[in-house]
């Protein structure tokens, strides 16, 4: 039951993303439901992420300005850092206490899921991954003989990202749910 909300929030998502205005619907859903499985099949099975964890040390650095900005967090790539936004998770953390969301964000989550999600981007920004991604997704952007040339489908990463985080945090809801409710709820404080 959860899952379909979280899938139509998903499909919400890349309706809302350019390059897809005037997608078949049912595209959209199964896009959406390729790349929140992929995000979740990250957790468990992926040699490449257990690879590139090895090699790959990434330092946590805390500011604020995220509320501004609309982040809560952000990698990047040289030198490998994340960036957490420390006032976006500590309104985030305050958002699921006013929406009785605890128990699908226990305390603390808020912050393990950012650091998750942009995790899960470090790793699809590596080729094999990325590869092995668009395969899944299956957008044909060329065929030549038998070989076909698959395309970037925008805003999957978004919603494999988030399917990761839940899984790897063990969220009763995807983190998706946060961030749209978050957006709401900030835009209509400055508004008002
Ligand atoms: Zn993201």
């Amino acid at each position: 039951m959860n899952d379909d909300h979280d899938l139509d929030l998903a499909v919400r998502l890349l309706a809302g993303t350019p390059t897809h205005e005037g997608r078949d619907p049912a595209l959209l859903g199964q896009w959406a439901r390729t790349a929140s499985e992929f995000g979740r099949r990250m957790t468990l099975r992926h040699e490449t992420v257990r690879v590139i964890e090895r090699h790959e040390t990434v330092r946590v650095i805390e500011r604020d300005g995220g509320l501004e900005a609309g982040l809560f967090a952000r990698y990047r790539s040289r030198p490998p850092v994340v960036e957490v936004y420390a006032d976006t998770v500590a309104r985030a953390e305050r958002l699921v206490a006013e929406r009785g969301w605890r128990h699908w964000f226990p305390e603390g989550s808020v912050r393990a899921a950012a650091l998750a999600h942009e995790q899960a981007h470090a790793w699809l920004h590596h080729a094999p991954v990325r590869a092995e991604f668009k395969r899944a997704l299956g957008h044909t952007a060329l065929r030549l003989g038998r070989r076909r040339l698959y395309a970037y489908v925008a805003g999957a990463d978004e919603i494999a990202a988030h399917a990761y985080a839940q899984a790897a945090c063990g969220l009763g809801r995807s983190p998706l749910l946060l961030t749209e409710a978050l957006a709401a709820a900030v835009s209509f404080e400055s508004e008002n």
